[in-house]
């Protein structure tokens, strides 16, 4: 695969080999000793795994639960939100369809109303046009969305929402891991680990602020997140980890802490700049080409890059460029509805460089789709 030109780290990027590595290396050790033994060779490494996550948020280790994907942490975390009728919730334009679907099952089953916030003429959350009042009890707030380069803004929009006592979901899925998040403010934010992280698949994290955790109300627990104490009690854990269960793949957390190692040795600030260059050279050398529409929004834009060509439909061109050994995907109207059907598009292809493709690589990338599309 050395000559693919990998442009699908929004997708699920190419692990390094350490992750590998470790991934492997934990399975094998299960068959020489069983599951049980091979985990407890590696309590420390497991423990010091909240350490790890922690620096990567800037968080407390007490602040963080290991997951299988992004949407398992967001349905624990949603699930745990107490809703009424008559409660406010708010969503972005680019909410993205794993939260959206589950979110509007809730506001059937409680009477809540699910609303939109408004977005600026840059396609980000207009701040300054929110209208929160006491009844607004979550705001969800897709940082990067799925479909586009935008990304918007957290302080600010969690500021206004503390105003009034709301807690913010921060889906993080794809910033974690091109974007240095370290600064942010939230009450919970979720995250994945295949994605920018270049984590092994079925992994994920949540982040549970301690400040709000008394005001969750988790259903999703078990005998780990919650002690046994009497045959009619039981006493959650004070932390975040009262939203794991007991059995997850020890090998794939092993991999996920290998990955988050990785990117915080590099430098979250060096991976940034890198990510936000490439997609930058790849945006502009589309803008360029003849018969191809960039679709990006946002004043700042991150490392994901949509186009779609006036000769050659989404689906088709993925399909050309990747006979060409470029990677890259489309994403449908489904995984973002709402904006998708507000700009009238309903497919577009996605091209998300990391730092290990080089500029020269991009150039390349670009001739090919100038040639295919
Ligand atoms: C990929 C994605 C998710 C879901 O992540 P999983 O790990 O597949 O559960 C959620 N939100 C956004 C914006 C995404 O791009």
């Amino acid at each position: 695969m050395s000559d693919l030109i990998f442009l699908d780290s929004a997708g699920s990027s190419i692990p390094p080999a350490c992750v590998v590595d470790e991934v492997v290396g934990h399975l094998r050790r299960e068959t020489e000793i069983g599951g049980y033994r091979a985990a407890a060779e590696r309590r420390d490494d497991l423990e010091a795994g909240y350490g790890v996550l922690a620096e990567l948020f800037g968080v407390a280790p007490t602040e963080i639960a290991f997951t299988d994907s992004a949407t398992r942490s967001w349905l624990t975390a949603f699930d745990a939100v107490p809703l009424a009728k008559g409660d406010r919730v708010l969503v972005t334009e680019v909410e993205y369809g794993g939260n959206a679907v589950p979110m509007l099952r809730r506001a059937e089953e409680t009477g809540a109303t699910v609303e939109v916030m408004r977005s600026d003429r840059h396609g980000q959350v207009d701040v300054g046009a929110l209208e929160l009042d006491e009844r607004v009890k979550l705001v969800s707030l897709v940082h990067v969305p799925t479909n586009g380069g935008l990304v918007n803004p957290v302080n600010e929009v969690t500021a206004k929402a503390h105003e009034v006592g709301a807690l913010v979901l921060l889906d993080a899925c794809q910033s974690t891991g091109q974007l240095d998040l370290r600064g942010l403010d939230y009450d919970l934010l979720v995250c994945t680990g295949r994605k920018w992280l270049r984590g092994p698949r079925g992994t994920g994290a949540l982040v549970v602020r301690d400040a709000v955790r008394e005001r969750l109300r988790p259903r999703l627990f078990d005998h780990s997140g919650a002690e046994w104490t009497g045959r009619t009690e039981y006493r959650p854990r004070d932390d975040a980890r009262w939203f794991e269960l007991w059995e997850y793949s020890v090998a794939d957390r092993l991999g996920l802490i290998a990955a988050v190692k990785y990117a915080l040795a590099k430098g979250l600030d060096v991976i940034e700049a890198e990510v936000t260059a490439r997609a930058k050279r790849l945006r502009d050398g589309l803008a360029d080409l003849p018969g191809i529409t960039v679709h990006d929004l946002g004043e700042r834009q991150s490392g994901i890059v949509t186009f779609t060509s006036e000769r050659v439909p989404p689906m088709e061109l993925k399909d050309r460029l990747w006979e060409q050994r470029v990677a890259v995907t489309v994403s449908q109207s489904a995984s973002t509805l709402i904006d998708m059907t507000r700009r009238g598009l309903d497919e577009v292809v996605r091209a998300s460089p990391h730092y290990f493709v080089t500029p020269d690589e991009v150039d390349q990338a670009l001739e090919r789709i100038s040639r295919s599309g």
